[in-house]
């Protein structure tokens, strides 16, 4: 009978991305009451044995050259045969882009139950519950599963990433096959994106600006400089990515990114529920708004009635004052 948790770990450059170590953290947890062990698999040319120290038994890894030039098409396969030699009754993965690509094909594949975008895992009278976001974040639905294994993609920053527990994991490459048309989507090129701090889905701190900020040398000058004296990544409302002063890749919201860091500040925008809809599950939400009427005051953890060209290099000044962001 099926049982155990599978991790699937991204990684970046070689070395496994924080999201793998939140996942392997949680299913540590949650094994020692469900029972069975924690493995995990990881795709394409990675360092994979140090995962053992943070509680993976096995590490199943798939790597071969279709899974670098080709889309997520190749990743159902590898998971598949994962699946068949772990024989987990749980199977996580970050929110990414490929995991959010993957594992619908693999829940069809593999006639799996899947909860998408949970941002907590708990157990209720010995059963897995999951609690994702709906309706714009406006609501949570807990749901539990009832297939014999079933998929659950987490959204970053939804659980610590534990210390190492010490331990080591047996590496055993997977053999993986794949039909023509899961390898008909080729990536031709990666272009990534200038900045140096964490992605935005990714980020633990993040300093957002709204149309107020009113040009792209306002943003470097105001929104950028606070960002990097926290040490967090730079996010823009639509109206401001519109407006030509950030970037799309930095837009939060709805036809944005989805993110779920500890701190964000949201300087100078209203809170409309587009803009909720990629950040409200944020655990400290600060709204800086001239207006105290503003929408964005009913989700804000602290707020700060007042002028962004005033508080915000106040609070840069500070936040290198105490160095904050070192
Ligand atoms: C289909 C659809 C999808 C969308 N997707 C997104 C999305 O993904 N992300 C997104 O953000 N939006 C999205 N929007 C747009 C969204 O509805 C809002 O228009 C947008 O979020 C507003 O951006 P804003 O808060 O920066 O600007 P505004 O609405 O103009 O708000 C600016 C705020 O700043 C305050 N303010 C003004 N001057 C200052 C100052 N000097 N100091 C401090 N505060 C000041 C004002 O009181 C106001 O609250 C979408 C809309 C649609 C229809």
């Amino acid at each position: 009978m099926a049982s155990g948790i599978l991790v699937v770990c991204e990684h970046e450059d070689g070395a496994p991305k924080k999201t793998a170590y939140e996942l392997l953290s949680k299913a540590r947890s949650l094994a020692a009451e469900l029972g069975g062990d924690v493995s995990a698999v990881v795709i394409g040319s990675a360092n994979a044995a140090n995962l053992g120290e943070y509680g993976a038994s096995v590490v199943y890894t798939a790597d071969g050259s279709e899974f670098s030039s080709d889309g997520t098409g190749s990743w159902a396969s590898a998971l598949a045969a994962a699946i068949v030699e772990a024989d987990p009754a749980v199977v996580l993965g970050a929110a990414s882009v490929d995991i959010r690509s993957a594992f619908p094909r693999l829940a069809v594949r593999i006639g799996a139950g899947m909860a998408s975008d949970c941002t907590d895992l708990f157990i209720q009278d010995g059963v897995l519950i999951a609690r994702r976001p709906m309706y714009a974040g406006k609501a949570f639905a807990d749901v539990s599963i009832s297939s014999s294994v079933a998929l659950y993609s987490v959204r970053p920053n939804s659980f610590p990433g534990a210390a190492p527990v010490g331990g080591s994991a047996t590496v055993s490459p997977l053999s993986v096959s794949h039909s023509e048309a899961e390898l008909a989507s080729k990536i031709v090129g990666v272009e990534a994106p200038k900045s140096e701090t964490i992605d935005l889905t990714e980020a633990n701190l993040i300093v957002s600006g709204g149309r107020p900020v009113d040009s792209s040398e306002n943003f470097d000058r105001l929104i950028r400089p606070l960002a990097e004296a926290l040490g967090a990544t730079v996010g823009a409302s639509r109206a401001a990515v519109d407006a030509g002063y950030a970037p799309h890749n930095e837009q939060v919201g709805q036809t944005g990114k989805v993110v779920n860091p500890s701190l964000y500040i949201a300087a100078a925008i209203s809170g409309a529920i587009q803009h909720l809809a990629g950040m409200r599950t944020s655990r400290v939400i600060v709204a800086i708004n001239k207006n105290p009427e503003a929408p964005i005051f009913q989700h804000a953890t602290y707020g700060i009635v007042g002028d962004i060209f005033e508080i915000c290099p106040l609070l840069t000044e500070e936040a290198k004052r105490q160095g904050i962001g070192r």
